[in-house]
């Protein structure tokens, strides 16, 4: 399951991230999920409940952002979020909004990014 590895990819930045830190927990842990990454956003958090159990990232909150597809236009030069057509979940067609093009440059939106870690250290109080 794509799910999987992503969510085990997430916690093991999380969990590097922390050690290198000397995190003694993990508070919270946003990350930005790009709409074209081709992830289901419920399934993925699912998932990292049950990967952070007995982690000291088991109480953290996990919060999601969703980040649109940004694209370049190749017939308008339109740039800005696409219209994303997803009657096929696994394959959503990206299109220009102007000029309904389907020949667009994807700029941003294919990725998984971790995006901020709250950790908590022992000299924090
Ligand atoms: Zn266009």
């Amino acid at each position: 399951m794509h799910e999987l590895s992503m969510a085990q990819g997430i916690i093991n930045a999380v969990l590097e991230t922390a050690e290198s830190n000397n995190a003694t927990d993990v508070n919270e842990v946003t990350i930005e999920i790009g709409r074209l990454a081709m992830i289901n956003p419920e399934q993925l958090e699912f998932i990292l409940g049950v990967l952070v159990e007995n982690t000291i990232i088991q109480d953290a909150k996990i919060v999601i952002e969703d980040i649109p597809a940004e694209i370049e236009c190749y017939d308008c030069k339109f740039h800005g979020n696409a219209v994303i057509d997803e009657k096929d979940h696994y394959a959503p067609l990206v299109k220009c909004p102007e000029c309904d093009s389907l020949s667009v440059e994807i700029l941003n939106g294919k990725d998984i990014v971790v995006k901020n870690i709250v950790i908590e250290k022992p000299d924090d109080n």
